[in-house]
């Protein structure tokens, strides 16, 4: 086969059923289906894994996808919970972190998104507003109420930043369903995009060398309908199988 053919396997974090029975592992199909249009094969990592199967898998693995969910445990960045947490979920909070030591340590290329740019964030350290309704009191909607495949809100995005250059833009229209954001910035990372309330919507790693790409917004739901999503996938695949 030749070189360009070969499908890089991404790992794809899940998200787990908190307070219902059966305990369940599940991940939405757009994140699958955006992997696969990319000419990547999707390997689920759920939070049931334990640390021994993570790093029998993460061997195999040529890159990583931390998807979207419910929120992240405080206590990972030393505050207390706030009243509007839902989903927390100390297993998966766990697993991710786990993934993101491994991917760093492995040069993995990542894409993080919505909830994947906060635990990529808190897992170096970083902080969140953990409800962007009272936290920086913006008057800008990021739990939007048109569909999940349309944009509501514009992002900026830093002019020769990586994030930039694979888009193929310095400015996107972008859906949005997050009620936290980046805080405080994780160890190494470097913001690269903003709403125009100025709440971060991209990070990346500061090194020219690393696909590490974090974005707040939904691409796997604007896959379809617009080129700088499908750019996201295609750059993490392309990362993963150089
Ligand atoms: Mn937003």
């Amino acid at each position: 086969m030749p070189p360009m053919t070969r499908i890089p396997l991404i790992g794809v974090s899940t998200s787990i059923t908190v307070g219902t029975a059966p305990e369940r592992a599940y991940v939405n199909s757009t994140y699958l289906h955006a992997i696969q249009q990319a000419g990547g094969a999707p390997v689920p990592l759920p939070p049931q894994l334990s640390p021994l199967a993570l790093d029998v898998i993460a061997r195999e693995l040529h890159g990583v996808l931390l998807t979207g969910g419910g929120d992240i445990d405080p206590a990972r960045f030393g505050e207390a919970p706030h009243s509007t947490l839902y989903d927390v979920a100390p297993s998966r909070d766990a697993l991710e972190t786990a993934a993101v030591r491994m991917a760093l340590d492995r040069r993995l290329p990542v894409l993080a998104i919505c909830r994947g740019i906060q635990i990529l964030n808190v897992a170096l350290g970083g902080t969140l507003h953990q409800d962007l309704g009272t936290d920086p009191g913006t008057e800008l909607r990021h739990s939007q109420e048109a569909p999940r495949d349309q944009p509501s809100h514009k992002v900026t995005v830093l002019p020769g930043s990586r994030l930039a250059t694979v888009l193929g833009a310095d400015e996107v229209e972008v859906n949005s369903m997050h009620h936290q954001a980046v805080k405080a910035l994780g160890q190494g990372l470097i913001p690269v995009a903003w709403a125009p309330d100025q709440i971060i919507e991209g990070v990346e790693l500061d090194d020219p060398e690393r696909f590490v790409l974090a974005v707040q917004w939904h691409p796997e739901e604007l896959v379809s309908h617009f080129d700088a999503a499908r750019r996201l996938f295609s750059a993490l695949v392309d990362a993963a199988r150089a």
